[in-house]
C-alpha cells in the first residue's frame, strides 16, 4: 500500500501484505504471492478458502435474508444449524448432556456466555453462593475481559490485572515439562487432575459454579492434548461436587482434532460445551455454546430469561454459512482426511524435526499440531524472551509463503516458544511436502 493504513492493526510496526484471494489452501496477496496457509490464520479456515458449496449457501441466505433479529424472530438456518449440532452431540459423545444451543459470533463471546449461565443457572436452582470459576494456568478463553479473567495467559492479562474478575487457577495438564521421571501418563495425569478436588474443596464446594477448561490447549502453549483419563477424572470430580464442566474447544473442535468434538475421544461430555473456529470456517464469524438439557431447563421453570445477549445472536447469515460448512464437513468425508494427514504431518515433522537441536517436543491431535521450541533440548531451556521468537518465525515463515502459527507464552513464571500447525481438512500429501519444506527454511533462519 503506498499511503499509512487507517486500519487500525494489532501490530503498530508490522506492514502486512494485502489478502485479495483464495484458493484452496493458499491465500493470495495483491502482489499475487502465494502462501499456504498451514495454521487456518488461528485454526480457523478448515475448509480452506474457496469452498464453492459453502460460498453458495451463503449468497443464497443473503438474497433471501440477512438479518432477523433474535428478539422478534428464529430463523431456519438457526433451527437447522441447532439440530444439526444436537444430532452429532447425541450420535458422538457419550452420555452425552448437551440439548440446546446458543449461537454467537465467536469464541469470546461463547465464553462470557457459559460464564454467566454457569452463574444464572445456580441463581435459579437456589444456589445463590455458587460464583466462583476455576480455571487452568495453561489456557486461553478469549480477549473481552470475563474471558480474560479465566484465561492463564501471563502476558494477555497483565495489562488488565486490575480489571479482571477473580478466579482461581490450577495446574496445567503439560506433560512434556511437569510429567516427574518415572510417572506414568496415568499418574501424572491423576496427580494434576486431583488439584481441582482439592481446590474445590478448599474454596468450598457450595461457592463453585463451574471449572473451565481446552481438551487440546491451542493459543498459549501449541496443541497440547490432557494425558488420557485426565478428562475422565475431572468429569468424576466436578460431579462430585455439583460444579459444571465448561469445555472450551473453540479452537479444537469441529474437527480439528479428527473427530467433531475432542471431549468425546476423552470419553466425556460437559455440562457446557464453547465451539467456534472450525464452526464457520472461517466463511461468517460465528461460534456456539451448547448447554445441559438440565441447565436450559431450570431457566425455563425459573426466571424463563436468559439474562445476556448480543446484537448478532443467532445471525442468519452467519448460520447459513456454519451449516454449509459442517455439512461439506460430513459430505466429504473431511474427518476421516483429518485422522489421515494428521498422522502423515506428524510423521512428517518427526521425520524432519525429530532430532532438531532447538525442537523439544512434537505434540498434538489430529491436524492440530504443536512443535516446542527450546534453547537446549536437554535441559529443556527455553529461549531468551528478549529474542522474540515467534514474531522471528513468522516472519521467516511468510518469507517462504508459508502461513503457521508460532506463539511465545508464559506459565508459572516459565516461558516457552510453540508452533502450531493447524492446516485446512482437505490437506493432501503435496502440501505436506510444501510445509515441511517451507518451515525448515523458516527454522533455519529464525533460530
Ligand atoms: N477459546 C479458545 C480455546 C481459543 O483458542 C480462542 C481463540 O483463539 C477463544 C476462546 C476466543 O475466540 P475468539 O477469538 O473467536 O473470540
Amino acid at each position: 500500500m503506498t499511503r499509512e493504513s487507517r486500519v487500525f492493526h494489532r501490530h503498530s510496526v508490522a506492514a502486512y501484505p494485502v489478502a485479495v484471494a483464495g484458493d484452496g489452501p493458499w491465500l493470495i496477496d495483491a502482489e499475487g504471492r502465494r502462501y499456504l496457509d498451514a495454521c487456518g490464520g488461528a485454526a480457523v479456515s478448515c475448509l480452506g478458502h474457496s469452498d464453492t458449496t459453502v460460498r453458495e449457501a451463503i449468497k443464497g441466505q443473503v438474497d433471501a435474508l440477512a438479518y432477523a433479529h433474535s428478539a422478534f424472530f428464529t430463523t431456519r438456518a438457526a433451527e437447522d444449524l441447532a439440530d444439526h449440532l444436537i444430532d452429532k452431540a447425541e450420535a458422538l459423545i457419550p452420555d452425552n448432556r448437551l440439548g440446546k444451543v446458543y449461537l454467537v459470533s465467536g469464541g469470546s463471546e461463547a465464553a462470557e456466555a457459559a460464564l454467566k449461565l454457569s452463574r444464572q443457572y445456580f441463581l435459579e436452582i437456589g444456589e445463590p453462593q455458587r460464583h466462583r470459576i476455576i480455571a487452568r494456568r495453561q489456557s486461553y478463553h478469549g480477549n473481552t475481559l470475563g474471558a480474560l479473567s479465566v484465561g492463564g495467559n501471563q502476558w494477555r492479562r497483565e495489562p488488565f490485572e486490575p480489571m479482571l474478575m477473580p478466579a482461581t487457577h490450577i495446574a496445567p495438564c503439560y506433560p512434556y515439562r511437569d510429567r516427574a521421571d518415572g510417572e506414568s501418563e496415568t499418574a501424572y495425569g491423576e496427580r494434576v487432575a486431583d488439584e481441582l478436588d482439592d481446590t474445590i474443596r478448599r474454596l468450598g464446594p457450595e461457592t463453585v459454579a463451574a471449572f473451565i477448561a481446552e481438551p487440546v490447549v491451542g493459543a498459549t502453549m501449541g496443541a497440547v492434548p490432557a494425558v488420557p483419563g485426565y478428562l475422565k477424572r475431572i468429569r468424576e470430580i466436578c460431579d462430585r461436587h455439583g460444579v459444571l464442566l465448561i469445555l472450551d474447544e473453540v479452537m479444537c473442535g469441529m474437527g480439528r482434532t479428527g473427530h467433531l468434538f475432542a471431549c468425546a475421544e476423552d470419553g466425556i461430555s460437559p455440562d457446557i460445551l464453547l465451539i467456534a473456529k472450525g464452526l464457520g470456517a472461517g466463511y461468517q464469524p460465528v461460534g456456539a455454546m451448547l448447554c445441559a438439557t438440565r441447565i436450559h431447563d431450570a431457566i425455563r421453570a425459573g426466571s424463563g430469561f436468559f439474562q445476556h445477549g448480543h446484537t448478532y445472536l443467532g445471525h442468519v447469515t452467519a448460520c447459513a454459512g456454519a451449516l454449509a460448512v459442517q455439512r461439506r464437513i460430513e459430505d466429504g468425508g473431511l474427518l476421516d482426511n483429518v485422522r489421515t494427514q494428521g498422522a502423515a504431518l506428524r510423521e512428517a515433522l518427526a521425520a524432519a524435526f525429530g532430532a532438531h537441536p532447538h525442537v523439544g517436543d512434537i505434540r498434538g491431535r489430529g491436524l492440530m499440531l504443536g512443535l516446542e521450541l527450546v534453547a537446549d533440548r536437554d535441559s529443556k531451556a527455553p529461549f531468551d524472551p528478549a529474542l522474540k521468537l515467534n514474531a522471528r518465525v513468522k516472519r521467516e515463515a511468510m518469507a517462504q509463503g508459508l502461513m503457521c502459527y508460532p506463539m511465545g507464552g508464559t506459565i508459572d513464571g516459565r516461558r516457552g516458544d510453540h508452533i502450531m500447525l493447524a492446516p485446512p481438512f482437505i490437506l493432501g500429501p503435496e502440501h505436506i511436502a510444501e510445509i515441511i519444506g517451507r518451515l525448515d527454511l523458516a527454522l533455519a533462519a529464525a533460530l
